[in-house]
């Protein structure tokens, strides 16, 4: 990966570790050979250099879709707050200023579009077939088998299905993620590929879900 967008991931705001990050990238580069690339969880764009880095060097796109009003998490008073993406007109958390800027410094603008929106409503009305669908969006139970149900089934056969924040051990953190992952791979549908820390790398190889 260009070392100019290596820098600039590491820079921006947010939750993808440099090696998660990498192999984010590689499974761009495998999905983006059958489709565009969809994310679910924009945040402030950190995720969106790596699978962005990808899609540019095929040629595709990715579109990454995010609400921009935080999860749970985010909100004042909560765990992962970051009072800089607070917006002083309204006191609310919004993260698309900041994400705006991490893809323009980056310069990616052409290869990276945001979907500014709810991800079950988006889904639902989605038309077009994808090359690969990463999941980091809500980690509510609710949240992350929606965002599963809704996504999957856009993902063309031999496209990539990826799931951030996998925990093998509920001490470290919220097993939504990783009951996903288990009905993925469960489901026969998909089958894993490759693993770094806490992101699964699938392929769809079945059509039934
Ligand atoms: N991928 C990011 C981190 C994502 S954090 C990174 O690399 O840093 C999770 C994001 O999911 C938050 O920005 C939150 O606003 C978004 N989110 C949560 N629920 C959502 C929903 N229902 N629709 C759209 N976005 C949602
Ligand atoms: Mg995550």
């Amino acid at each position: 990966m260009d070392d100019h967008l290596i820098r600039s991931a590491r820079d921006a705001i947010g939750f993808m570790p440099a090696d998660e990050g990498l192999a984010l990238y590689e499974a761009g580069l495998e999905g983006a050979l059958h489709g565009p690339l969809l994310e679910i969880g924009s945040y402030c764009g950190k995720s969106a250099i790596y699978l962005g880095a990808a899609a540019e060097e095929r040629m595709t796109i990715l579109f990454s879709v995010d609400h921009h009003q935080g999860s749970e998490e985010h909100q004042p008073g909560e765990k992962y707050h970051d009072p800089r993406l607070l917006d002083p007109k309204t006191g609310k958390v919004d993260t698309l200023p900041a994400f705006k800027e991490t893809i323009v410094k980056a310069g990616l603008e052409n290869s990276v579009v945001a979907v500014v929106g709810d991800s079950s409503s988006i889904a639902k009305r989605w038309e077009r077939p994808l090359g690969m669908v990463f999941i980091d969006g809500g980690h509510s139970e609710k949240a992350a088998t929606s965002d599963y149900e809704d996504w999957a089934p856009h993902i063309v056969e031999k496209g990539i299905l990826a799931i951030h924040d996998v925990f093998e051990d509920p001490n470290e953190g919220g097993q939504a993620p990783r009951q996903v992952f288990d009905r993925a791979v469960r489901s026969g549908t998909f089958e894993e590929i490759s693993r770094c820390a806490t992101l699964r790398v699938m392929r769809r190889t079945g059509t039934s879900l």
